[in-house]
């Protein structure tokens, strides 16, 4: 029987809440198989250990996830802990320490959830976001100086590299291939950033003439927000920048019913490291420790792991499990408008993954 080692990092707020639902249902699954198992190991990383030992993770944490076949990983944020602190101590040490350049964002409208759009029906919305995970607007290169005095300074340098741009645009492209519509959509500011995006542009002009079969085009960032609300068919497969595929993700899963649904991957497609799957939101500080927050973007994220890990029939099942939930308004939470608790979503979901 194979064992899969899964690191489960649940962060902060309701990270803390949704990861343990992920793990149960990713345990439900295994017993109802009978074919695998999971190891799991959790780390409590994120703002209660950093205001234990004034980081947000150790520093040879990465030793220790290095050999496991996934990581679960819920939310860094903590009211108490400057943002970019608690992100970058964590998530992007993670993500940039693996090199998990590829951030894959599925989103559809599932059973039983509405979209706030009005002229749109479940065939209109099935997208998959690729964003660029390593560098561009968050590659951390710029600084501060002359901190307090009329003459400070402050940079972010938003850095594009020939590797980093043709490999996220490669991935982009076979995604896009493997998809029924081949069909990909560039996602650009060429107009006003004259040289990053630029070379954006020449190398996904460069890497199409590779997909033959694959029919793209490009689209001004702002122009996409229009098309995402107005021409939701129109779209298939998107590859953005690591700033403008995070706006247009979370646009993307509000459009899809909430926030609480979305789920992601952080792939290093050449599995050198361990890839990490998470819901796409953050800590939700307004409903943390409440026992509200929606699972169902973990669950999501759960299918991806099983995904790519190879246990293909374990994720179908996992995702027919998630819709005959979704199907049920009885079973949504309050950001659908429901009144269904983590734990009341989680016992459904293991329930239909038992049947
Ligand atoms: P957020 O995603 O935490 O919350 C935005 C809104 O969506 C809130 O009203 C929240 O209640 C709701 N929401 C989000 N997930 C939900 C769920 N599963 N069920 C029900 N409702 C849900 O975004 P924010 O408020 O901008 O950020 C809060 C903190 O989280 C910040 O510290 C931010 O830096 C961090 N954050 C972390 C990550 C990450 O680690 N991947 C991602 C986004 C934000
Ligand atoms: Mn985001």
């Amino acid at each position: 029987m194979k064992t899969y080692k899964i690191a489960c990092i649940p962060g902060d707020g309701i990270g803390k809440e949704v990861v343990p639902a992920g793990q149960e249902v990713l345990q439900a699954l295994a017993v109802a198989s009978s074919r695998f198992t999971f190891d799991f190991e959790s780390f409590g990383w994120g703002g209660d250990w950093y205001r234990a030992h004034g980081e947000m993770m150790p520093k040879n944490g990465l030793d220790a996830l290095r050999n496991k076949d996934a990581i679960l990983f819920g939310s860094a944020g903590d009211p108490d802990i400057p943002d970019h602190i608690t992100l970058w101590g964590l998530r992007l040490k993670i993500c940039q320490g693996f090199d998990q350049y590829a951030n894959v964002r599925p989103t559809r409208i599932l059973p039983g959830i509405e979209s706030p759009l009005k002229r749109c029906t479940r065939d209109d919305l099935n997208w998959v976001i690729v964003r660029e995970n390593s560098e561009g607007e968050y590659s951390g290169v710029g600084g501060r100086a002359h901190q307090g005095h009329p003459i400070e300074v402050a940079t972010d340098v938003c850095m594009m590299t020939r590797v980093g741009v043709e490999r996220i645009m490669r991935f982009a492209f076979r995604l896009a291939q493997s998809r029924p519509r081949k069909l990909l959509t560039v996602v650009t500011k060429s107009n006003a950033q004259r040289h990053a995006m630029v070379m954006w542009d020449e190398i996904a002009l460069q890497i199409s003439k590779e997909f033959p079969d694959v029919t793209w085009d490009k689209i001004l960032v702002d122009a996409c927000t229009d098309r995402m609300v107005n021409r939701p068919a129109s779209l298939d497969t998107l590859v953005a920048t690591n700033l403008h595929a995070d706006v247009l993700s979370d646009l993307a899963a509000a459009l899809a019913g909430s926030l609480g649904i979305a789920p992601t991957g952080n792939i290093d497609p050449e599995r050198r490291y361990p890839s990490m799957f998470e819901p796409i939101h953050g800590s939700a500080f307004d409903i943390m420790g409440k026992g509200l927050a929606n699972p169902i973007g973990t669950f999501w994220s759960c299918v991806m792991l099983l995904e790519h890990v190879g246990e293909t029939e374990a994720a179908q099942t996992l995702m027919a499990a998630i819709e005959r939930v979704t199907a049920n308004p009885a079973l949504h939470t309050g950001d659908l408008g429901g009144r269904a608790t983590t734990v009341q979503v989680t016992q459904a979901v293991c329930a239909a993954v038992s049947r």
